[in-house]
């Protein structure tokens, strides 16, 4: 296990040695090295202080006002923290301020959870430092684990419990409640997602279980995640979200009171049920698509989990011929206030928005053209459908009803292959700015852009037309038209498209 230590780390240790303090590895990664999974990050602490380890390590720099050192290497920055003990804590949130401590016992009792109280000890006092150009010769090494919470007892277990008294250390800091969660589904390395046609069940076990009394401290403070940044939480979130069991860490995080504090629109959609297209509710559906979801993509895990968001508030009538109109565009709304609120970015919210506003797009077949779905294109992006379709996935295997055959959906993407080398774009018309100019003898100007737009709507509805001798004779006409005609026809063409399609949707989708 020791060899799996990078030697700069092991050089760091022993420089700190060397210099008569006490140094450790620590934390996650001591964690990691025991379930023989690669540490993301490299933690060391010691009882030097931060003053004291820049003079040892020229080649450092003072990182926060919590007593870390960065001191660069091979391996990235690793971070040299001093002993500490967050002892006052008023806001639930950070300590008010941070005060060394002398024992490694101290630092360690400060930590989350038992299996990140661990540290690990180099007791091989030799090579590395005398030896450093020797690099054949890789030491033998021996350690020493410093488990003093039972921390190695609970990794063998997969128990998640907290260090000592859980309802002191979920008040000191309210984040480490959705840690809890996001470890007890993300320990143990990733799991690799299948794409499987049939449905899939949340599991029973999750990789990690939270132990019994940590999970009532949980419960107990859960209304304290009020205090808390949302960009912590969004970071706590996002790693949930993009594991396997994502679909588990936010049921877990229903369970036990926290998810109520984080998107309490999810929760508005809990017992509420659907029609006779459905046999869940519209909460467990959402669950169960994102259990399903075959994209391990952020963006595309969030729409999936969210596609579904507006139908508590767009539920009309009761039962089985209960609808949601509109659920799509509404919902469309209510995400993007959800991400920002929770300080998304506006690129993923912008891809997230525009996935759940088109996931209802309907395909048959029989009878949904080569138009449609080019019309669909052009106003997802080809770069999305893929995306789209993930989420459509998730949709259909998520809601316990065979429906949308998965035929239907591999036909839909030989379409869109098959339209997109169709012209989406004024680009891709078979005439262009200079010949309208030459042909008609006009101007450079909107006027030109206007006509180029329209005969773009009319060659989408029929690529057969976009040949030049007929798109310079069509534009011949529109020439007379004038310009804030042209404009409306461009755009009249695309909305009486949209509105056909909604049409659509409703009459085969009243049920959605
Ligand atoms: P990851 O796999 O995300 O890196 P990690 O356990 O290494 O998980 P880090 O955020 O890298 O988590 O923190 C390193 C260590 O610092 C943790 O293992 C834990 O001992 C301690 N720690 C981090 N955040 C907290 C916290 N909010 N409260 C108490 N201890 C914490
Ligand atoms: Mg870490």
């Amino acid at each position: 296990m020791i060899s799996k230590i990078p030697k700069p780390i092991i050089e760091i240790i022993q420089k700190l040695e060397a210099a008569g303090f006490e140094a450790y590895v620590v934390g996650g990664c001591v964690r990691d090295l025991m379930m023989d999974v690669e540490p993301k990050d490299w933690d060391v602490t010691t009882n030097a202080k931060p003053e004291e380890v820049m003079k040892i390590f020229p080649d450092s720099f003072y990182e926060n006002q919590f007593g870390t050192v960065g001191i660069k290497s091979e391996v990235g920055v690793v971070e040299v923290t001093t002993y500490r003990i967050e002892s006052k804590y008023s806001d639930k949130r950070r300590p008010d301020k941070v005060e060394f401590a002398k024992t490694l016992k101290e630092d360690l009792s400060r930590r989350d959870f038992t299996i990140n109280a661990l540290a690990l000890r180099i007791t091989n006092k030799s090579p590395a430092l005398s030896s450093a150009s020797s690099a054949d010769s890789p030491e033998p090494g021996s350690y020493k684990i410093i488990d003093l919470y039972g921390g190695q007892k609970d990794l063998k277990n997969k128990i998640i419990r907290a260090v000592g008294n859980p309802n002191e250390r979920f008040d000191e800091d309210a984040l480490r409640m959705m840690r809890a969660v996001r470890f007890a589904v993300t320990l143990g390395g990733d799991v690799k997602i299948k794409r499987t046609d049939g449905p899939r069940k949340l599991s029973k076990k999750m990789p990690f279980e939270i132990e019994e009394e940590t999970k009532k401290a949980i419960v107990k403070n859960a209304k304290n995640l009020k205090f808390i940044a949302l960009e912590r939480i969004q970071d706590e979130l996002n790693k949930i979200m993009i594991s396997d069991f994502a679909a588990e860490g936010i049921e877990l995080l229903r369970e036990l009171k926290l998810l109520q504090y984080i998107i309490p629109e999810l929760e508005k959609g809990y017992g509420v049920g659907q029609n006779r297209h459905h046999i869940y509710t519209i909460y467990e559906h959402s669950i169960l698509a994102l259990k399903n979801c075959p994209s391990s993509k952020l963006e595309v895990r969030l729409a999936t989990l969210f596609h579904d968001i507006a139908k508590p508030e767009t539920k009309r009538g009761e039962g089985a011929f209960s609808t949601f109109y509109n659920h799509d565009h509404v919902g469309a709304r209510v995400v993007e206030k959800i991400l920002k609120r929770l300080k998304y970015s506006t690129d993923v919210i912008k891809k997230v928005r525009l996935l759940v506003d088109n996931h209802m797009f309907y395909y048959n077949v029989e009878e949904v053209g080569a138009s449609s779905v080019r019309r669909l294109v052009r106003k997802v992006g080809l770069e999305n459908i893929d995306d789209l379709i993930d989420v459509r996935v998730g949709d259909r295997l998520g809601s316990g009803v065979p429906k949308a055959v998965p035929y239907k959906l591999r036909h839909f993407k030989y379409m869109v292959d098959k339209i997109s080398s169709d012209p989406l774009s004024v680009k891709m018309l078979k005439i262009d700015g200079n010949d309208l100019m030459k042909g008609l003898k006009l101007k450079a100007g909107p006027m030109l852009g206007a006509i180029l737009d329209v005969l773009l709507s009319e060659v989408i509805e029929n690529p057969e037309e976009n040949k030049k001798e007929i798109l310079l004779k069509r534009a011949k006409e529109l020439c007379k038209i004038d310009l804030s005609n042209l404009r409306e026809m461009a755009k009249e063409k695309i909305e009486e498209k949209k509105e056909e399609d909604d049409e659509e949707i409703k009459a085969k989708y009243y049920v959605k």
